[in-house]
């Protein structure tokens, strides 16, 4: 969820909860594992869709819900390459971030993946835009870097929730390694609760269409 700044205790990027000991720096590697994961598991319902699985294999909808709900982070690489600073519009949870601009760059691709307008481009478009939703409002839980905006463009507040349970994860592999069950803890219940949500859409789907394909002969 976030990158390259490092936190202090004090101000609006701190991070309260983290150990004492950490001379923590902001890093996306844990939470685009939870981005994908959360990503993928909503996405589980659409492989009832006929609409979808005629556009898509069953396969690559999970995969690429979950690749598009990560997707937002690649700002951190913008900021990097460009040196971009991390509370400007095209900073670190900024226009990437933003609701309107994951619905429309969602809707596009969900377009061109479905070769125009149909109602796969409209399923495809509505579930890929509520994956890639999920990962701003799972950047306000967390309890560092900047917040996040969300209305951009018709505001610029950068947003938290007041409730911040997720622990932002340190910069590098072996430094991750180290906090890893403190970072992954704090994001697993909402990794459940995504592939919860999912499971039970598809079950209902599935319900919706058995029942609908035996009306007739009933
Ligand atoms: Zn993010």
């Amino acid at each position: 969820m976030t990158v390259w700044f490092p936190t202090n205790n004090s101000g609006p990027e701190s991070s309260n909860n983290l150990p004492p000991s950490s001379a923590f720096w902001l890093s996306p590697m844990a939470s685009a594992i939870s981005h994908f994961v959360v990503g993928a598991g909503l996405a589980l319902p659409a492989l009832r869709s006929a609409s979808i699985r005629q556009t898509l294999p069953a396969w690559a909808i999970p995969l690429i819900s979950g690749i598009l709900a990560a997707a937002p982070d690649l700002d951190t690489f913008l900021m990097s390459a460009l040196d971009i600073p991390y509370n400007s519009v095209l900073g670190h949870r900024g226009l990437l971030h933003s609701a309107l601009f994951l619905v429309i760059v969602n809707s596009l691709l969900a377009l061109a993946a479905a070769h125009g307008a149909s109602p796969a481009a409209a399923r495809l478009g509505a579930l890929w835009s509520c994956c890639a939703l999920s990962h701003p409002l799972m950047d306000m839980l967390t309890d560092g870097g900047l917040g996040v905006m969300l209305w951009y463009p018709f505001s610029e507040h950068r947003l938290f929730f007041g409730w911040r349970p997720i622990h932002v994860s340190p910069l590098g592999v072996r430094r991750f390694f180290a906090h890893a069950a403190y970072i992954l803890k704090s994001e697993a219940p909402f990794d459940l609760a995504a592939w919860t949500i999912g499971q039970a859409g598809w079950l209902v789907s599935g319900l919706r269409t058995s029942s609908g394909s035996r009306a007739p002969g009933q």
